[in-house]
């Protein structure tokens, strides 16, 4: 994270510029507006700081410096929207984070509240929320070992748009994991879209062997972008010949590869794209800086 003497991008009006994440410590001078959001139905009224919500949202810049007459207002209706899910959004814009907390209900993972926040992201157009969203969304698939519900697969279908990559992401966990059972035997439907596209994706000719990685020649070229063989813990030395998976980034050392050849798809671990692949795979970046950290391949070949 950085928190310094960033400066802010300079002309907010235009969207696709703001790319910096914003830092409260350097920027609290320039707070001196605040813009007043009505949301849902009943008009639930939210006071957020202007500048927070035009540094993030090309949505807001155009309501809020634009000459419509909210601009001179400063208010913003969002008639449509649910409150309980705009707050979540106001706590992003405060603190750049999701609380893991807010996403658990009676002790299971409520992935329908983040495909609810990933939506208004997409609505609102906060694209660095929507790439936090697919990193919580990926975190809890990964720590609770679990995967959607045919109901938020509804969500999924009715309430995002097409071309939302956390469709990809969500087509990978099933994919990807052992839900054979789980699609068989739920008693309620997924969606028929859903079903679809995942038995398009697994007959995709190159696909068939999920489990697997996809490993490509990779080398350190210096210290600074090394890694440990995911296998023997090994660093590199920067021109050590090693692969690397394309999907999700785990790196293995040359002496691993030819002692894993031969073995049934190499199995160190299935593979698992949304662990280190999923700022190429998942993320959008039109706005937003791409996240480094977790760039497959950067100082690679
Ligand atoms: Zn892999
Ligand atoms: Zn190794
Ligand atoms: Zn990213």
């Amino acid at each position: 994270m950085t928190l310094g003497f960033m400066p802010l991008p300079p002309p907010y009006s235009q969207a696709g510029t703001s790319s910096q994440r914003f830092s409260l410590v350097t920027n609290f001078k320039t707070f001196t507006t605040m813009a007043e959001i009505f949301v849902g139905p009943k008009e639930t009224r939210f006071l957020v700081h202007r500048e927070l919500l035009t540094h993030h949202s090309p949505f807001f810049t155009a309501a809020l410096n634009g000459s419509f007459a909210e601009s001179i207002s400063q208010t913003v209706k969002l008639p449509a929207e649910n409150p309980a899910i705009f707050e979540l959004c106001v706590a992003w814009l405060y603190t750049s984070q999701l609380d893991p907390l807010v996403f658990f209900k009676d002790g299971k993972p409520a992935y329908y509240t983040l495909l609810n926040l990933y939506a208004l992201a997409d609505r609102l157009a906060l694209e660095a929320l929507r790439n936090q969203t697919i990193d919580q969304i990926s975190d809890l698939a990964e720590q609770t070992n679990s995967v959607l519900t045919p109901s938020d697969t509804r969500i999924l279908y009715e309430e995002i748009r097409d071309n939302a990559p956390l469709r990809a992401l969500v087509i990978d966990l099933f994919a990807f994991k052992k839900t054979d059972k789980l699609l068989a035997e739920h008693p309620d439907d997924w969606h028929p879209l859903f079903l679809r596209d995942l038995a398009v994706y697994l007959k995709r000719p190159g696909t068939a062997a999920l489990l697997r990685h996809s490993l490509q020649p990779w080398r350190p070229v210096s210290w600074q972008v090394t890694k440990a063989c995911d296998e023997c813990s090994r660093v590199l030395e920067p021109g050590a010949r090693a692969s690397a998976c394309v999907s999700c980034a785990k790196v293995y050392c040359l002496r691993c590869l030819q002692r894993g050849e031969g073995r049934a798809g190499f199995e160190t671990g299935t593979c698992r794209p949304w662990k280190g692949g999923r700022c190429r795979l998942y993320h959008e970046h039109r706005e937003t800086e791409a996240c480094q950290d977790l760039v497959m391949g950067r100082g690679g070949e």
